[in-house]
């Protein structure tokens, strides 16, 4: 039995509780991990105010650790190496992995239950319970599918590395592989937290010349500043689409990305129109709070633009995290610049309230684990 001290969503509408939990050991195929860094991440309120999670849950999936303990037939994981989570532990045998598209792996992030449907931790009280996407994070030590991790060289810095988890790679997968930033080009982003700021990032490493930052905040806009941006506009002055067509010669953007946390159908309208006919959109950000996706006609006709969703940033996430590990160890991506506030484990319901508010570009939980 291990034990752990946890953030845990008993009622949705209700703070978290931060308790002590009891992990059974790891089955086959799983592991112990101490989680040394876990970041929030817009998703995350959606789990802990969802009213259809499965209570109660231990949230939490972008994050980095080490591995304390593995258990029967691990293969490719051994006790001491540094980790970062996944929210897909893709099986590479199904119909999408074997077509080289793991995130979309039948596997999917399931229920808050392990692979095999039964749950690997209990509250002191007996109840069983679950962890977000089999992962759970918001937890000293988690006990996780050997799938769900990426092992990551010795000399990797957990607590930066944690942004690659999730938020990172999303964006910065958004403008390398989805949006497929050319050089030259002109591109926008609207929404600066992390995933935008790692939107900003990644346009610039694929040579993007104009960079067009959008957010209602003047120190997000600062902020994007810090990450490459070249032109800023305040949200708040209006429909952005109309200075970016200023900017960009009265043409549009070459490629836009939306990164804001829950879109709305205006931000859709403004983005498409504010794109030369020809280009992309990405819609980067989680979409679901939208009823109706607002596509104009005049966009998908004659103007040949296409918009594209996004889960995860590519087809194949695990490839692109190395990738950006070593971009990161090169120098070239600011991931500690995006850390704007660090919590303890205690502070998590703080942390949730300053993240719904748009406070940081990334908060991060330190547990203090090893290094
Ligand atoms: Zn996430
Ligand atoms: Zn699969």
């Amino acid at each position: 039995v291990i034990e752990s001290r946890a953030a845990v969503i008993r009622d949705t509408s209700q703070p978290m509780t931060v308790e002590m939990v009891r992990f059974e050991d790891p089955h086959d195929a799983e592991i112990v991990v101490a989680v040394h860094t876990a970041a929030l991440c817009h998703s995350d309120v959606f789990t802990i105010r969802g009213s259809w999670t499965k209570v109660p849950m231990i949230p939490g999936h972008e994050a980095s650790g080490t591995v304390e303990s593995i258990g029967p037939g691990v293969d490719g994981v051994a006790v001491g190496d540094k980790v970062i989570f996944n929210f897909i532990p893709p099986c590479g045998e199904c119909h999408f992995c074997l077509r080289g598209q793991p995130v979309d792996c039948v596997r999917g992030m399931g229920d808050g239950t392990m692979l095999d449907g039964t749950t690997r931790a209990r509250t002191r009280d007996g109840l069983e319970l679950r962890q977000a996407t089999r992962l759970g994070v918001f937890s000293e030590r988690v006990v996780v599918h050997r799938d769900s991790v990426l092992v990551v060289p010795p000399d990797t810095d957990l607590r930066t590395a944690s942004l690659l988890s999730c938020g990172f790679t999303t964006g910065a997968g958004a403008a390398v592989n989805l949006a497929a930033v050319r050089p030259g080009e002109s591109v926008l982003v609207v929404g600066v937290g992390g995933v935008g700021a790692a939107a900003l990032q990644g346009a610039v490493s694929a040579g993007a010349a104009m960079l067009i930052a959008v957010d209602v905040s003047e120190e997000k806009l600062d902020l994007a500043r810090t990450f490459g941006a070249t032109h800023t506009i305040d949200a708040r002055e209006g429909d952005f689409s109309k200075r970016v067509l200023e900017l960009t010669g009265g043409f549009g953007a070459d490629k836009a990305m939306l990164c804001v946390g829950s879109a709305h159908p205006e931000q859709v309208v403004s983005l498409i129109a504010s794109i030369a006919p020809g280009a992309t959109a990405v819609l980067v950000g989680y979409a679901g709070e939208m009823s109706d996706m607002p596509i104009p006609p005049s966009a998908i006709g004659m103007s040949h633009k296409t918009i594209r969703g996004c889960r995860f940033g590519s087809d194949n996430p695990k490839r692109d995290q190395l990738h950006f590990l070593d971009l990161h160890n090169s120098g070239r991506l600011k991931l500690e610049e995006m850390i704007t506030r660090t919590y303890a484990l205690d502070e998590i319901n703080e942390a949730v309230d300053d993240l719904e508010s748009g406070r940081n570009c990334r908060g991060v939980i330190e547990f203090g684990g090893v290094s």
